[in-house]
């Protein structure tokens, strides 16, 4: 069976350059090992997405000449994401917090990522199926993450050991707005959908622990779901790219993509002047030369 690669913007504004880097990594994966290319949506916030964003990344990624073989929405699985909660719930594994943004910053360690390094002082609120708590304060709901290291292997960063108890400890799946956040419904989705091949910007690698052990945690919990049957977390390729550096030579991160895409377009680029562009940012091209798609992605597979 072929592996399957995903590229899964936010809908929280139009495709960006550092989107546009990600997916030219993607495409190159997809083209070196042989991958089916799968596109998601994550749309998980629903606070921040917008159809115009959802309606805009699939034009441009069109109008770029980015095929894919599949497509799915975050939203049209959050009754799933609600049966997994429900699960990990009723075996001690959630529970909520109530702790403010002023409480988490001066109550826990902060990393020195400058991540707040969650102690579990709500952890005696979780509930159990006998055990059911009302709760009327605003709150988020935290995982009980176990307190074991995670050995994991990027492609191009090498090994990793990690502690995501250390790290961040017990962090959200659900958030005080009570949207699903990021770490649940990538590794829902992720396991559902099969994944074999994660390639991302390295502003995400910090994540990838915590992925992994909240994926071993839905896989065990939900060993009678049919779409959880096959965990692939076990077989799943990592490779976090490099961003591009602005000219003061700082790494941006997708939020911090001031422009979008659809800017270049309306000031009359072509996909080949835009394609060169990024490449040339990124450090693939030694001149700002326009080039195919096809080509953009052979130049990138090549570094792999
Ligand atoms: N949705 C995330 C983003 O746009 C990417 C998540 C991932 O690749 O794991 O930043
Ligand atoms: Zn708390």
């Amino acid at each position: 069976m072929p592996g399957i690669i995903r590229f899964a913007p936010s809908p929280t504004g139009f495709l960006h350059e550092g989107h546009l880097l990600s997916a030219l990594y993607v495409w190159a994966a997809a083209k070196k090992w042989d991958l089916k290319i799968h596109l998601r949506i994550e749309d998980h916030d629903q606070g921040r997405a917008r159809k115009e964003y959802i309606d805009g990344i699939r034009e441009d990624l069109a109008w770029l000449g980015f095929r894919y073989d599949s497509e799915s929405i975050q939203s049209s699985h959050f009754d799933f994401f609600q049966k997994v909660l429900d699960k990990l719930t009723a075996k001690g594994l959630v529970y909520p917090c109530t702790c403010s943004r002023k409480q988490l910053q001066s109550e826990n360690p902060i990393s020195e990522t400058g991540e707040v390094i969650y102690q579990g002082k709500c952890f005696f609120r979780r509930e159990t199926k006998d055990e059911r708590r009302e709760i009327n304060l605003p709150h988020n709901l935290r995982i009980v993450i176990p307190d074991k290291v995670i050995n994991w292997h990027d492609e191009r960063l090498g090994d990793f050991s990690e502690n995501p108890k250390l790290q961040c400890g017990d962090f959200p799946i659900r958030d005080r707005d009570g949207f699903w956040t990021y770490q649940f419904a990538v590794c829902i989705d992720d396991l559902t959908e099969g994944i074999t091949h994660i390639v991302r910007g390295e502003d995400i690698r910090n994540s990838t622990a915590r992925q992994i052990a909240l994926s071993q945690l839905i896989a065990d919990t939900c060993q009678d779901e049919p779409s959880l049957r096959i965990p692939p977390y076990t077989r799943q390729l990592y490779l976090h790219h490099p961003l591009i550096v602005d000219s003061s030579g700082k790494k941006l991160s997708k939020r911090e993509h001031a422009y979008s895409l659809r800017q270049d377009k309306d000031a009359g680029k072509t996909p080949p002047e835009i394609l060169g562009q990024i490449l040339y940012k990124a450090g693939f091209l030694s001149n700002n030369t326009p080039t195919a798609l096809e080509q953009a992605i052979t130049i990138v597979a090549k570094r792999l």
